[in-house]
């Protein structure tokens, strides 16, 4: 129930309430009351319509091809979505579904499909693409001769590569509507210029892309927005001090506003690795210690740390390990909170899991 409409029930009430005899008088203020109790319990005052849900589709950086990194990010309560990255689309989909994290009303009653099926075609608009590695794009490609026409969001390096490493005729069919003839034209590229805001089509959301170094390949931190909440979601990424860049600060410096106003609800940046990795070994990656060394860099830029404390920071590309013992999974979380000093919520995620941030 929006605000506003809480409001505006509440008045009417009080209203009819005054003119009515004493007796019932007390039964109308009851429900006001109710009502007014109702909302502070629910949270309903501070994010009533805002925000956003995110689920996550694939989680992992490697050797499992069903959980490969993408995350469904969308506006509060409402039944749609794009992906940012789409390493894995079905079984992330289906893992969603049987955690309950999708309703099946979502899913018209006459619709043909199942609701992995209207999920992949209906529920997601598109597709957010950070760079061209199998890893962040190898469910879209498996899943495209079931997927319904939409776009592709992606700087232009990245779209090329697409086009020319996948939708070539060769590795796969041409779904899109341009590259190498002929072309099926399911999916539409759609470039989108450094640090130049665009509209998600079908969404009521926006996107910025800006570029990041990963070991000299271009990556992309896509910052969404909704209303005036942003979430960035980051592929992957070398930290500035290693690829010796500006790319992490500048996208800091892009958001620092928002940070100030309490607008960002979330972050989704990748630790591939955990601190064992020596530095020369990491190919544009990020470990618990770098990860914690950017923050604190965002930090910085805001200028007022303790407006980082709390804020959900997702990490996303882990890269598995078949070596015996502890879980790589519980390894980076007491890293990451090893140099916590700014007390952000990090989250390891799991695959079909949701949040409203
Ligand atoms: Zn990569
Ligand atoms: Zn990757």
């Amino acid at each position: 129930m929006g605000i506003a409409r809480i409001k505006l029930i509440s008045i009417k009430i009080v209203t009819r309430a005054w003119r009515l005899p004493a007796s019932r008088f007390h039964v109308y203020y009851a429900v006001v009351l109710v009502i007014f109790f109702n909302c502070i319990a629910t949270n309903a005052w501070s994010k009533a319509g805002g925000g956003f849900d995110i689920i996550a589709l694939g989680t992992e950086g490697g050797l499992r091809s069903g959980n490969l990194s993408a995350y469904l990010i969308g506006p509060h309560g409402q039944s749609l979505s794009v992906a940012c990255d789409a390493g894995n689309l079905i079984d992330g989909i289906e893992a969603a579904v049987d955690a309950g994290n999708f309703s099946a009303t979502i899913r018209p009653k006459d619709y043909p499909l199942s609701l992995t099926g209207y999920i992949l075609r209906e529920h997601i608009k598109g597709y957010l693409i950070t760079h061209g590695h199998l890893d962040h794009i190898a469910g879209l490609i498996i899943a495209s001769p079931d997927d319904s026409a939409k776009p592709i969001y992606a700087l232009d390096p990245v779209l090329q590569t697409i086009s020319q490493s996948y939708f070539n005729w060769q590795s796969w069919p041409n779904f899109a509507a341009s590259g190498l003839s002929p072309q099926l034209g399911k999916y539409t590229y759609v470039s989108l210029a450094g640090s130049s805001q665009q509209e998600l089509l079908n969404t009521p959301m926006l996107v910025t892309a800006l570029p990041l170094n990963h070991n000299g390949i271009v990556s992309t931190a896509f910052i969404i927005e909704y209303k005036q909440d942003i979430v960035v979601c980051l592929g992957d990424t070398g930290a500035d001090s290693i690829q010796k860049s500006d790319n992490l600060k500048n996208v800091w410096q892009f958001i620092k506003s928002k940070v100030r106003e309490g607008r960002l609800k979330a972050i989704i940046i990748e630790s591939s690795f955990t601190n064992e990795k020596p530095n020369d070994s990491l190919f544009g990656h990020l470990t618990p210690k770098l990860v914690n060394q950017e923050l604190l860099a965002l930090a910085a830029i805001v200028g007022e740390p303790k407006l980082l404390k709390d804020l959900p920071v997702i990490i996303s590309h882990i890269k598995p390990s078949l070596a015996q013992g502890q879980r790589v999974q519980d390894i980076m979380l007491q890293q990451l909170e090893l140099g916590n000093t700014l007390d952000v919520d990090f989250i390891i995620p799991k695959q079909g899991e949701r949040w409203h941030f």
